[in-house]
């Protein structure tokens, strides 16, 4: 008996080795990753530029408050600046920690402004934006709310795709809207540039502004820096975390520097946000991801990964409804129980991926993936639905 909160479905599944896209569990059997850790080990395991730069960043001082300079953390702020529409960074150990500094920060632009009365946010239905009080507010998924009391208030949700269910919930008290350009956990659903765009004109016609969660579906997993970019806009607030520290907590809340400017001292803070240990390995991190030629990798595999899904697709048309997702983000509707074909893959396949809402399998790759690991991902996936299949056959027809 676990001495842990019942909060997570366990696999008894250890792993004590990773190699790349490899795990190896305590029984020494060797798992395919396609799970990453929910995104987070965007560099794979055990990346040797990472685990050097983490060591040395071992040898110096571990934490200081952030009332001290923290050289690391102030080159991760700038070089994440320099690379983004953004002016000004807050860090976090969680993306829900940066979704919070996203909403702060809207409400607390226009209540600068002598307008407090605008904190109202609109978000989307499908969404997922972390665990926290507020955040589950702003998810607005109504089996993550149930059972905590009153959601906090401040939050309508839209329909994605849909520009005229958000023109409606605009009122004066309207701050801003925050949406996932791909919806990860919901069910792994891209939106469109056209909404995108759309959504960037209704916050310039209404003096709002545009919070993007790039938690899941930032830092290249789409083929881009941010998922953003595919659209063409210039966001107002960005949260990002998971693939950030590649493994170790952090999180980041990018912002124009008008709209950061009223997060003076006092109006935000974490103890342990934007660490010197964290901050080391977050700049490793950025290293390797904004190396010449890395994106542009992802984005070739992620192109081979959606080809490769189609012929999948047309060879299993029963158990594939529909391909979902960007990049390496990306997600198959499945005729039969997303969460038994997870168990399946890894306990009959050693195959790690994860399921979404919606009955949609997830594939979430390290961002290192080959097109040999594609093909061997695929060979998996196949041998579980030829498998279904010959369960199915095999059992007596029900009449
Ligand atoms: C995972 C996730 C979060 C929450 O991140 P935590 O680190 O678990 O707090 C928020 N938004 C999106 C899109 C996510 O995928």
């Amino acid at each position: 008996m676990s001495a842990l909160y019942a909060t997570y479905a366990r696999s008894e599944a250890s792993f004590e080795r990773g190699e790349g896209m490899r795990l190896f569990d305590q029984h020494g059997r060797e798992y395919l990753d396609f799970h990453s850790g929910v995104a987070v080990n965007a560099l794979g395991h055990g990346d040797p530029h990472l685990v050097s730069a983490l060591k040395a960043a071992a040898d110096k001082v571990w934490h200081t408050a952030n009332t001290f300079t923290i050289p690391e953390q102030e080159r991760l702020g700038q070089r994440l600046v320099d690379a983004t529409f953004a002016d000004a960074v807050f860090f976090t150990n969680s993306g829900a920690e940066a979704i919070e500094c996203a909403i702060k920060t809207a409400r607390h632009y226009f209540w600068a402004k002598g307008q407090g009365e605008r904190y109202e946010v609109i978000a989307f239905s499908g969404s997922f934006h972390g665990r926290t009080l507020g955040t589950i507010a702003a998810g607005g998924n109504p089996d993550y709310l149930q059972g905590f009391g009153p959601a906090a208030p401040g939050f309508k949700h839209a329909k994605p795709g849909d520009l005229d269910s958000v023109k409606a919930l605009i009122t004066p008290e309207t701050c801003a809207i925050l949406i996932e350009p791909v919806q990860g956990e919901g069910g792994v659903t891209a939106m469109s540039s056209e909404f995108m765009q759309g959504l960037r004109k209704l916050c310039d016609d209404n003096d709002m502004l545009l919070i993007l969660d790039e938690v899941q579906c930032g830092f290249g997993r789409t083929g881009r820096f941010f998922a953003y970019e595919w659209s063409g806009i210039t966001p107002d607030i960005v949260a990002v975390a998971k693939a950030i520290g590649g493994g170790f907590p952090l999180g980041a809340c990018l912002a124009k520097g008008d709209v950061a400017a009223s997060m003076v001292p006092g109006t935000h803070g974490s103890t342990y946000g934007g660490n010197p240990l964290a901050t080391a390995v977050g700049n490793a991190v950025l290293d390797r991801i904004l190396a010449p030629g890395f994106i542009d990798n992802v984005n070739a595999m992620g192109q081979r990964l959606s080809w490769h899904l189609q012929q999948l697709a047309q060879k299993y048309p029963d158990y594939v409804l529909e391909l979902r997702g960007k990049g390496l983000l990306s997600g198959i509707k499945l005729s039969t129980p997303a969460r038994d074909m997870v168990t399946r893959l890894r306990d009959d396949h050693q195959f790690l991926c994860i399921g979404a809402g919606d009955n949609v399998l997830r594939l979430l790759p390290p961002l290192i993936v080959s097109e040999a690991d594609i093909e061997l991902a695929m060979e998996k996936i196949s041998a579980a639905f030829d498998a279904i299949e010959a369960e199915a056959a095999a059992a007596p027809a029900a009449s």
